[in-house]
């Protein structure tokens, strides 16, 4: 028993590495951006992440914002490389499901309809479904600028054409809504 029992605890620590890394394993799509005029060659995961909401455990706080912990290099890079340039970006990321669902009763209404099956489009906002916003899974941030709107700002246009080195596209319909798929 006392030889069995240490392996029986890598053997369980093996299984929940092995179940929490799966995702990555099965999206290691990486894509490598020359930027021009840039002496770096830039590497960011596209892609990658969690496809499913995660607990608050898997995510961290950057500069205020919260996002999955895979994103925060992307993120820090990104921030710092606005920021040299003049733009002072802010905003939100991370929420959580309980979050999710308070939108939705906020956006949509609070009948189990309006709550989970209701198209986002017919909620004002438009607000994702529970279980489908990139907020959920810590891969999409709503932007600020200078901690106002990014409709239209030398802000947004920055992100138009640095966004896509560090992985973060934008929803067209949303101006300050990023994310690692643009959803
Ligand atoms: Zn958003």
């Amino acid at each position: 028993m006392r030889q069995l029992f240490p392996s029986a605890i890598l053997m369980a620590l093996t299984a929940v590495t092995t179940i929490a890394f799966v995702p990555v394993i099965l999206t290691p799509t990486l894509a490598v951006v020359e930027v021009a005029g840039s002496p770096t060659e830039l590497t960011y995961p596209t892609g990658s992440g969690p496809s499913a909401p995660v607990a608050p455990s898997e995510t961290v706080v950057v500069n205020g914002i919260r996002v999955h912990e895979s994103l925060a290099g992307p993120l820090t890079a990104l921030l710092a490389d606005a920021r040299a340039d003049g733009i002072v970006l802010g905003g939100w990321g991370y929420r959580s499901s309980a979050d999710q669902i308070r939108l939705r009763r906020a956006h949509c209404g609070s009948s189990e309809y309006a709550i989970w099956r209701m198209p986002s489009s017919q909620c004002r906002p438009p607000t994702a479904r529970p279980g489908a916003s990139m907020h959920e899974r810590g891969l999409a941030v709503d932007f600020t600028c200078n901690g106002r709107p990014i409709a239209g700002t030398r802000c947004f246009r920055w992100l138009q054409a640095n966004g896509a080195r560090y992985g973060l596209y934008n929803l067209q319909s949303e101006p300050w809504h990023w994310s690692t798929n643009g959803r």
